[in-house]
C-alpha cells in the first residue's frame, strides 16, 4: 500500500520514473515516495506518470552523508524544491568527482572502465561503476565488483565527500522536509542506541523502521526507540529495480505491505516544519 523508499534511472535504480509508478501500481502501492540519492529530478516524470494509475507521488530525497567517517544516508520527505536545488547541484557534482576519482583508481590498478556519460541531473554511484566493471569483463557480477574494488574497504572506493549528518539533517529542515534516519541497521559507523540520539540532538525527525534488511527483532528495538524519542516510524523496500542477481533479503515494490497510515504522521509533521519556515 505504502511505500517509501525508492530508487530510479536518475540515481542508481534501473527503473525510470515511469517504469518505477507502474510496476509499482500492479503491486498494489497507493503512496509511492520517489527518494533517488541527492537528487529530485525523477519527480516530475513519476507525478506525470502516476495521474493515470490514481497513484500519490511523496516526493522525497535520500542525502549521502557522513558520520563517524562512515556512509550515512538520510531520507527528507516533502522538500521545497526551490530552496534544496542550489545545495542538491553541489552534492551532485561531488558525486560526478567522486565517481571520476573511482575510475582513476581503478585505472591505475590496472582495471580501465568507462563509465557512460550522465547529465549533470543524475548522481552517479557505486552501481554504475559496478555495471561498468562487469561490462569491460574485469568482473562476472556487480556482487564481485564490490567485494573486489568498490566495497567500503575496498582499493577503489572512494567517500562522499565531506558533508556531515547533522549538515543533511538541518539542510533538510530548512527546505521544509522531514529528516528520517534511512536504514539504521545498514550503518557501519556506531551502535544504533548510541547514534540515535545525538541525530535527534541534530534534528531528526523520524527513523526507516520497516527495511528489507532489517531483522524482525531490529525493528522491535527501532520501533521502542521511536517510542522513546518521540520519532515518526517509516519503512520501504529499497526498491532498485528488478536485480539480475538479487542480493538476501532483496524485495519487491510493496514487499513490506506497510499501512498507508505511516504516511499521515510524515505529512503532518511537513505541515508543521512549511507552517514554521
Ligand atoms: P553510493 O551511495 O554511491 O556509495 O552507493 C550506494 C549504493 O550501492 C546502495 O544504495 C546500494 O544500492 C549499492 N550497494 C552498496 N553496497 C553494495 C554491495 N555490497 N553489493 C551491491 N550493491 C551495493
Ligand atoms: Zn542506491
Ligand atoms: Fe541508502
Ligand atoms: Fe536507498
Amino acid at each position: 500500500m505504502l511505500e517509501l523508499h525508492c530508487h530510479t534511472t536518475f540515481s542508481d535504480g534501473t527503473l525510470t520514473p515511469q517504469q518505477l509508478v507502474e510496476r509499482a501500481a500492479t503491486k498494489g502501492v497507493k503512496a509511492l515516495a520517489i527518494t533517488d540519492h541527492d537528487t529530485i529530478s525523477g519527480w516530475h516524470e513519476a507525478r506525470t506518470a502516476a495521474q493515470s494509475h490514481g497513484l500519490e507521488i511523496v516526493p522525497g530525497i535520500e542525502l549521502s552523508t557522513v558520520y563517524n567517517e562512515r556512509s550515512m544516508h538520510i531520507l527528507g520527505f516533502y522538500p521545497d524544491p526551490q530552496k534544496l536545488k542550489a545545495p542538491l547541484k553541489e552534492r551532485i557534482q561531488g558525486r560526478h568527482r567522486r565517481a571520476q576519482k573511482m575510475v582513476d583508481k581503478l585505472g591505475e590498478l590496472g582495471y580501465p572502465i568507462e563509465l557512460p556519460s550522465m547529465p549533470g541531473t543524475m548522481a552517479p554511484g557505486r552501481p554504475h561503476i559496478a555495471k561498468a566493471l562487469l561490462a569491460a569483463g574485469h568482473v562476472t557480477s556487480q556482487q564481485e565488483a564490490f567485494q573486489r574494488f568498490i566495497g567500503d574497504h575496498g582499493p577503489a572506493y572512494v567517500p562522499y565527500e565531506k558533508f556531515t549528518a547533522q549538515e543533511g539533517i538541518a539542510l533538510l529542515k530548512r527546505c521544509g522536509a522531514v529528516p528520517v534516519w534511512a536504514h539504521p541497521y545498514l550503518f557501519r559507523g556506531g551502535i544504533v542506541e548510541e547514534v540515535l540520539p545525538e541525530l535527534v540532538e541534530a534534528g531528526l525527525m523520524g527513523v526507516e523502521v520497516y527495511h528489507p534488511q532489517h531483522s524482525i527483532s531490529e525493528e522491535r528495538v527501532l520501533e521502542e526507540l521511536c517510542d522513546q524519542y518521540g520519532l515518526l516510524m517509516t519503512g520501504g523496500s529499497d526498491y532498485h529495480g528488478p536485480q539480475p542477481k538479487p542480493k538476501a533479503g532483496d524485495v519487491d515494490l510493496n514487499g513490506l505491505q506497510l499501512s498507508l497510515e505511516l504516511l499521515d504522521s510524515v505529512k503532518q509533521a511537513a505541515t508543521g516544519l512549511q507552517g514554521k519556515g
